[in-house]
């Protein structure tokens, strides 16, 4: 498979390229030339194969001869080695629990993908290879996480000072090996500017230095496998089955809409998104108008301006009419998705977290206005135990704390602080 940028200024690149670099030198986002279509017999026998011979088979096409088959499989089966349990919530509602992996965090999977497929390319390259990343939160434990340990790639993860809870820093400073954490005495933007900042510095260009956030091919491609994983287990219910995504920077949704074109038998989407409600607002009005990020509880969706959506306007070819043929788009404000926590757990005994209950209101609003032969999902993409400070407050109850979070927060954080830009580039070059 060759990748293209989608700013239409750099050459087309192989899928190694792609993973090691991160975004195109026109600083777009890759996306590949052609999505293959899996066969019907795929389909009619997906409940009778392993979930990672399923996924091999799924990515197989994206990764062609760059990583042998033998390797790929064992990638794949690394990744996915933890739960994905689909929890009945009311008769023709579940929720799809993507938080079972090792940091609680949906973006396990795709952080666990890409550290094995970097880590495999940087045995061919002679120097480390340096992932650079700024966190709000979820995305630094999962990637620190997946590259600990990974031979030839030393990461570094930006997040800011006093913003990120107790056990998302524990989660990122406590690691030691190839993972450092740096301090950073501002806001996470400050942090992202920072990551930008060091791509565009020619004096690191020579670093091989890539990023880890979704827009990585690697990081984005392998979240198709929660659809085709949710539909094995739902097949028998001769269902028309929907999907509602608690969305931020869009890669989730976007991999939904790839295994969809691929052939899956999805019949719709449901962007759910807090009160950054860009995408929402595009479906109504037609104008992609992105504003300035606003704060809220569900604060792994705050993004105003999600980077993934240019690769879901590809994939409808810019028509909106199609587009909206697939998506739905709804918003919720603070006060509502926590009267939506409520619900789910005094109507229905549910402990959800707050984007999760973000994902469970667009999916009942959407199933209100349809007949009854859908079966409506929503992921619950965090554990409620990541936003605790939340959800205790408006459940009024105690969240067990899971036995391997407490084994992090019992450990000695070490960091390095920083200030500015200037800071971070003498750390690097040293
Ligand atoms: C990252 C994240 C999201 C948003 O996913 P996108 O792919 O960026 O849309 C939703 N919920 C949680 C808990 C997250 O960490």
């Amino acid at each position: 498979m060759r990748y293209y940028s989608l700013n239409h200024n750099s050459k087309d690149t192989s899928f190694k390229n792609a993973v090691i670099r991160g975004l195109a030198p026109d600083r777009g986002l890759y996306f590949p030339n052609q999505i293959p279509i899996l066969s019907k017999k795929f389909f009619e026998n997906i409940e009778h194969i392993s979930v990672p011979e399923m996924a091999f088979q799924i990515i197989k096409p994206y990764v062609g001869k760059e990583i042998d088959n033998k390797k790929l499989l064992s990638i794949v089966t690394e990744t996915l080695d933890f739960e994905f349990p689909i929890v009945q919530i009311t008769d023709n509602i579940a929720a799809f629990e993507l938080f079972h992996g090792p940091t609680l965090a949906f973006k396990d999977v795709g952080a666990r993908f890409m550290a094995r497929a970097l880590g495999h390319f940087s045995k061919s390259m002679e120097d480390n290879t340096t992932v650079l990343v700024a966190t709000s939160g979820d995305t630094g434990g999962a990637v620190a996480n997946g590259f600990l340990g990974v031979d030839g790639v030393e990461v570094i993860i930006l997040y800011p000072k006093g913003k990120i809870s107790e056990i998302q820093e524990k989660q990122i400073t406590t690691l030691g090996q190839n993972i450092t954490a740096l301090e950073v005495d501002g806001v996470f933007d400050d942090c992202q500017e920072m990551v930008k900042a060091a791509f565009l510095d020619p004096s690191l260009t020579k670093m091989n230095l890539t990023s880890a956030n979704s827009i990585n091919v690697a990081r984005w491609l392998p979240q198709m496998f929660y659809y085709f994983i949710a539909y094995r287990s739902l097949k028998n219910k001769n269902k028309k089955l929907v999907f509602s995504v608690p969305s931020g920077n869009f890669g989730n949704i976007c991999a939904g809409v790839m295994a969809q074109q691929m052939g899956l038998p999805i019949d719709h989407f449901i962007a759910s998104t807090n009160s950054n409600d860009s995408v929402p607002r595009y479906l109504k009005t037609g104008n992609f108008e992105p504003l300035q990020t606003i704060q809220t509880i569900s604060n792994a969706m705050d993004v105003g301006n999600p980077s993934n959506f240019i690769r879901i306007q590809k994939i409808f070819n810019n028509d909106i009419f199609r587009m909206k043929k697939i998506i739905s788009g709804y918003s919720y404000s603070d006060i509502e998705t926590k009267k939506s926590l409520i619900e789910i757990y005094k109507k229905n005994g549910y402990i959800a977290d707050p984007h999760g209950a973000v994902g469970f209101l667009g999916l009942k609003e959407y199933l209100s206005k349809q007949n009854k032969d859908h079966y409506g999902v929503f992921l619950e993409t965090a554990h409620p135990v990541k936003f605790i400070d939340s959800v205790e407050k408006i459940l009024k109850l105690k969240v067990q704390i899971p036995n391997r979070l407490k084994s992090a927060l019992s450990k000695k954080k070490s960091c390095i602080p920083i200030k500015d830009f200037s800071e971070l580039k003498s750390y690097l070059l040293n």
